[in-house]
């Protein structure tokens, strides 16, 4: 983006008719400058439309470091959104494995718990008076048939 435009002096109107706008160049020769011109042919000066620069031109030390600082900028601005960017989709990834960690959990307690029943089952098979007694969960409780 070399021009922006700043605020909505509608008031005014170009011989065209066109509303006259306050813009503020942004070009390495004029960066910074604001200037009012026909919304209608506000990139090009001439062909009758409205068209004046606002500010006095920028000094030779600024034309000279303004556009670098500019381009520095834009340069930071670009990083930050692939920043951004790069940050959602790692945010997709993390709920992504989040949710992958619920369901194998819940898959790592089913199967404790079928293990836990055929260890039951087990130790009544290798040791039948325990099948008598009131509910046995504990392992330890079947140590002595062995
Ligand atoms: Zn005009």
């Amino acid at each position: 983006m070399s021009q922006s435009y700043e605020s909505s002096n509608t008031w005014k109107l170009c011989d065209y008719g066109g509303a006259i706008k306050r813009w503020t160049s942004w070009t390495d020769s004029n960066p910074g400058r604001r200037f009012e011109a026909c919304e209608n042919n506000w990139k090009n000066r001439g062909k009758g439309h409205y068209w004046e620069w606002v500010d006095e031109e920028i000094c030779p030390q600024g034309k000279e470091v303004l556009p670098g600082l500019l381009r520095r900028m834009r340069g930071m601005e670009q990083e930050l959104n692939q920043i951004e960017e790069d940050n959602e989709g790692l945010k997709d990834k993390l709920r992504a494995i989040v949710q992958e960690n619920k369901e194998l959990t819940a898959i790592v307690g089913r199967l404790g718990r079928q293990r836990m029943k055929m260890n039951e089952k087990i130790m009544v098979q290798k040791c039948p008076d325990l099948a008598r007694l009131a509910p046995m969960r504990s392992p330890t409780g079947a140590k002595a048939c062995f």
